[in-house]
């Protein structure tokens, strides 16, 4: 199939043609959360980013398998292969079974995915859930000459692979100022060398998670998952791998050595990486105190925030930055982005009521063709979200009869101006979430009010009396005044 999409490559850091390896079919790889803790508003971004990735890509036509794992095992507190495991930690803390940290946080996951209107993956794999696969693949590690056993675990020999394959292409490391850079932790001595990374690591008394392997009683190292996971799923060549900037290193640098040491192919044929969300110009982190939760976001209920905002004003702020900048959170902006999302959502509204006449005098084909290359263009949402706004102001024209549409052009303008905002941008329409009751109070009463002026214009006092006299037995009471009426409820 004939596409012009183009993407950024983080690998090779140039943007390019996107020429999947076995066309319709395309297969996404994207790191999925550690479920450890609640989700914060900067996990939502990258989820979004790929979120919109995927929903483009099934746009145009591609047959997208989409691969998001959940780590449940393996993740340790500090990055070099020292600490605790996050989640036997949290399990020990809170004295319970690493299988109820993980399945209360994945549920946790899945609903803020779903406020969001974030599509759940083709295929969601866990690390628990693959360990057959991970052991494997560190007997092919081994078996190639990249993997050393010592005492029950297994290192990965960064030093040998950096001679023969090169490493750190990713995040553009240079291997001897890491060396410099490495301190020395415990557990680190039976390395050959400080770089070396744990493939499998033994379990050490005590330890909540471990299983049979032929070293002994361990688990695996947190990079070897993805590799073994998106090879499962998605065959040892695949399209685009994807995650947020902060994993290029060590995670997705480790990632290539071990596809490589196993199976002497790198994996994906892209890599692609969102930006981070900052707050004040921070990164958001639980450990900076600016990590709202969703709910702390929608009910406004954070020294941060000034108001609740909706969960899609929230995605339209994110959509309004392209994802490989950083967007910065603050309220002036939120703000913003509320009065922008409901503008082009009573535009979309006031689409329904266009009149359409015999000719057309706005080029419906133009601008189709712009929203597609701003999309084709690394997926840059903000252009598109412009060239939404430039249909409303078309809406606009054609509504006060200054343009004209034809039947055929509506038709074909409608549905992609619909596409657009809920199939791409993945928008859906609110009111019947979060403020479900809030909106259907205030429709209700808007109907009796005017269902009350209707009566007394018709002298039918009586009704009018009666309505007023039911609510507030309800305890809502009617206001008149020379703007209308209101109403409170007491
Ligand atoms: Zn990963």
């Amino acid at each position: 199939m004939e596409s012009s999409l183009k993407l950024f490559d983080t690998l090779t850091r140039k943007k390019v043609e996107f020429e999947p390896i076995n066309p319709p079919h395309v297969g996404l790889y994207v790191c999925g959360p550690t479920v450890y803790s609640d989700v914060h508003l900067g996990n939502v971004r990258s989820f979004l980013t790929f979120d919109v990735v995927f929903r483009y890509l099934n746009f145009i036509g591609y047959k997208v398998r989409y691969v998001r794992n959940i780590t449940d095992v393996g993740h340790l507190t500090d990055d070099a292969d020292a600490g605790e495991d996050k989640i036997a930690k949290k399990a020990r803390l809170e004295q319970v079974e690493p299988m109820e940290v993980v399945q209360k946080y994945t549920y946790g996951f899945h609903e803020v995915m779903k406020i969001f209107n974030i599509l759940p993956p083709s295929i969601e794999p866990t690390a628990t859930g693959h360990i057959i696969e991970q052991i494997e693949m560190v007997e092919q590690i081994i078996a190639r000459g990249f993997g050393y056993e010592v005492d029950g675990s297994v290192y990965f020999d960064v030093r040998k692979f950096q001679e023969e394959e090169g490493y750190g292409a990713l995040s553009g490391r240079n291997i001897d100022e890491l060396q410099n850079n490495t301190r020395a932790l415990d557990g680190q001595s039976q390395k050959r060398d400080p770089l070396d990374f744990a493939i499998w690591k033994k379990a050490e008394k005590g330890h909540l998670m471990h299983w049979p392997s032929p070293w002994g009683e361990g688990f695996p190292g947190w990079h070897l998952e993805c590799s073994a996971m998106s090879r499962k799923y998605l065959g040892d060549e695949f399209d685009i791998h994807g995650g947020g900037m902060d994993l290029k290193f060590p995670h997705h640098d480790c990632e290539i050595a071990q596809n490589i040491g196993a199976t002497g192919k790198a994996g994906p044929k892209y890599w692609m990486h969102g930006n981070m969300l900052t707050v004040q110009g921070r990164k958001m982190a639980k450990s900076e105190g600016n990590g709202f939760t969703p709910e702390e976001l929608i009910t406004g209920n954070h020294k941060l925030l000034e108001q609740g905002y909706s969960p899609m004003t929230v995605r339209f702020f994110m959509l309004q930055s392209h994802y490989s900048s950083t967007l910065d959170f603050s309220n002036d902006a939120l703000r913003a982005a509320e009065k922008g999302y409901n503008r082009l959502m009573e535009g979309y509204q006031r689409l329904e009521d266009l009149k359409v006449s015999e000719s057309s005098s706005v080029n419906i084909d133009d601008w189709s063709a712009k929203c597609k290359s701003a999309m084709d263009d690394d997926f840059n949402t903000p252009i598109l979200i412009s060239h939404l706004f430039e249909g409303v102001k078309m809406i606009n024209l054609v509504a006060s009869g200054r343009e004209t549409i034809s039947e055929d052009n509506f038709v074909k303008f409608k549905k992609l101006f619909e596409d657009y905002i809920f199939v791409v941008l993945g928008f859906k329409l609110e009111g019947n979430e979060s403020n479900e009751d809030g909106a259907h109070t205030q429709g209700l009463m808007e109907l009796l009010i005017k269902l009350r002026k209707a009566a007394k214009l018709n002298k039918d006092y009586t009704t009018a009396d009666q309505i007023r006299e039911e609510l507030n037995s309800l305890g809502i009471s009617l206001k008149d005044s020379p703007d209308g009426t209101s109403f409170e409820i007491n």
